[in-house]
């Protein structure tokens, strides 16, 4: 009893949940270690304009090197992290890796769009602006606007004014906003109707069978429409092939990101990568195709 005297006060000592806690705090000190040793890496996928196929930008997602089991994808370690110190930390990194890298392309003649994922604890820190203006003016070559911010909607949101608040706070930087995973929450309109985001992420479980799912098929067009009618940009997530970016091109949505465009990869990677997408007519050629 004495040795759980802290938290649970008012609990009999359980060894079993004792030690998923004890694992759990483990967890989290191994996952701070590997993100003081430089084991976290930035991999940038591709989001390309469907009208002419050129590439106007990148979404950063993180990836823990790991030096035994290899390169481990968020869901692995973020779920861990979730709610703890640590995540504030992990995504100021993130933001300072991300724009460092953006400026970096900047100066090799590549200007892209940054997407970076904020998790919803992070942003309703009292001080995420400030630190984010910090951020930004490390790299004054940067254009501000290059910045899109991509935000779940989820219940730590659950102040949606206060969030809204930080938003246009943010947005007077120049920042830009996306709500990511668009559609699968439960009160996406709420949260349309409230939170001033500059853009729509229709999720890719809408996407990727919306050729075959009607019922699907009917949530990327409505998702398009609401967009439209909000005056917000739409990008869709998850597309697979050639075939569903044409199909969002005709239903209007311009923007596209996913493995039937690229894999997200290492920084090192991209520029050789837009190259041979730039000598492509096949993406390039998609407003023929979806003419037709
Ligand atoms: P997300 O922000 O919705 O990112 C899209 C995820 O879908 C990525 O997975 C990406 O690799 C994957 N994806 C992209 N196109 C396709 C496709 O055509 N087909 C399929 N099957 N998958 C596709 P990833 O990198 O494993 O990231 C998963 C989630 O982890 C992200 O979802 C985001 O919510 C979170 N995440 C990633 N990096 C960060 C980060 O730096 N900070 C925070 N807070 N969250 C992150
Ligand atoms: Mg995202
Ligand atoms: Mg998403
Ligand atoms: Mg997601």
């Amino acid at each position: 009893l004495a040795k759980n005297a802290g938290k649970n006060r008012f609990h009999l000592f359980d060894p079993e949940s004792d030690r998923k806690a004890q694992q759990h705090r483990h967890y989290i000190d191994r996952v701070r270690l590997a993100l003081e040793q430089g084991e976290l890496v930035l991999h940038y996928q591709p989001k390309v304009d469907l009208r002419d196929g050129r590439l106007v930008g990148v979404e950063a997602l993180v990836r823990w090197q790991h030096p035994e089991k290899g390169l481990l994808p968020p869901s692995e370690f973020l779920p861990h992290i979730q709610g703890s110190n640590l995540e504030q930390p992990l995504g100021e990194w993130v933001i300072r890796t991300a724009l460092a890298q953006a400026t970096q392309w900047l100066q090799d003649g590549l200007q892209l769009q940054m997407g970076v994922n904020i998790s919803a604890s992070h942003l309703v820190q009292v001080d995420f602006c400030d630190k984010l203006a910090a951020a930004l003016s490390v790299q004054p070559q940067l254009p501000p606007e290059s910045l899109e911010l991509e935000v779940l909607e989820t219940a730590a949101f659950e102040d949606i004014n206060a969030a809204g608040a930080v938003l246009r706070r943010c947005q007077a930087l120049g920042v830009r906003f996306a709500l990511d995973d668009f559609g699968t929450g439960y009160s996406s309109l709420t949260y349309l109707r409230k939170l001033p985001v500059d853009t729509l992420k229709i999720d890719q479980s809408f996407v990727r069978h919306m050729l075959t799912d009607s019922e699907d098929r009917g949530i990327v067009e409505s998702v398009i429409r609401l967009a439209s009618a909000f005056n917000r940009e739409v990008i869709a997530e998850g597309v697979e092939t050639l075939d569903i970016g044409a199909a969002l091109l005709g239903m209007g949505c311009h923007l596209a990101q996913g493995y039937g465009v690229a894999k997200p990869m290492p920084a090192a990677a991209l520029a050789p990568w837009a190259a041979q997408w730039r000598q492509q007519a096949r993406w390039r050629d998609l407003a023929t195709i979806a003419g037709e």
